[in-house]
């Protein structure tokens, strides 16, 4: 039994970095603009967001845009224009961010965390470890803890796989990051989506069982993580939905259009 009436993409804005930062081995003077999307999801319970994008509003200021991103080692600038609105695309579907009691974090690196601070009236499911590595470890490249350092989250801490709701099973896959989650969506028609994140940001990750560029939870663990979601998505009615592909995102109904 599956809990989830619609299941929405919003592309939530760009970010263009080195292949070989998604695709390990990759030659890295080959740039790609990858899709940052949010996930939106209704329930029999009400909605719950995945992922938070990355804040746009650090990017229109240039001392800001230096600070959070240019010193910390983004070369290109992150793309959000106002096509991208998550509140604007949220809007047009008739949600506000108080409708949004839950919020699900793949993990907690910038393009992923944006909006966090717009959802502190949520329920923010993250796993333990992945909060341990975000929250303790001196800020790094990639992380920008002033997303999530407010004392008023009501993080919800996880310790491997669980049910969010039926139909949404969040599932454990470190490697890329210490306490990386993805996901699986059974929607009503019966199609269950495997939501990869960032255990391999293309296709090819999956295909090729190539490893992402960056592997802080480590490079044995990154490997079993695009194993296990390969074998979820072999199962009858399943298919591997990527977060980061160019190509794919050209071919997703994305918001007000939707999954059912
Ligand atoms: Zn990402």
């Amino acid at each position: 039994m599956t809990s989830i009436k619609r299941f929405y993409v919003l592309l939530v804005g760009y970010e263009t970095v080195p292949k070989s930062l998604s695709l390990r081995g990759s030659d890295s003077r080959i740039m790609i603009a990858e899709p940052i999307c949010c996930y939106l999801v209704e329930t029999d319970t009400g909605w719950i967001l995945m992922d938070t994008g990355l804040d746009e509003s650090r990017l229109r200021d240039p001392e800001l845009a230096k600070q959070f991103y240019t010193s910390r080692g983004w070369s290109v600038l992150p793309i959000v224009s106002p096509a991208h609105s998550l509140l604007d695309q949220l809007s047009v579907i008739g949600v506000q961010p108080a409708d949004i009691t839950r919020v699900f974090l793949s993990h907690m690196e910038a393009d992923h965390t944006g909006y966090l601070k717009l959802f502190r009236h949520a329920k923010v499911y993250v796993q333990r470890a992945e909060y341990i590595f975000a929250t303790e470890t001196p800020p790094f490249l990639g992380n920008i803890t002033e997303d999530y350092d407010f004392p008023d989250i009501d993080w919800q801490l996880l310790d491997g796989d669980a049910e969010l709701v039926p139909g949404l099973q969040m599932v454990s896959t470190p490697g890329h990051t210490p306490g990386h989650q993805s996901a699986v969506v059974t929607l009503p028609s019966g199609t269950q989506l495997v939501l990869t994140f960032d255990a391999g940001d293309f296709l090819e990750n999956f295909e090729q069982e190539q490893l992402p560029g960056s592997a802080s939870g480590g490079d044995e663990a990154a490997l079993a993580s695009i194993r296990r979601l390969n074998e979820l998505a072999k199962q009858p009615g399943s298919m591997l939905f990527p977060f980061h592909d160019p190509v794919f995102i050209q071919g997703v109904k994305l918001a007000p259009l939707y999954y059912e």
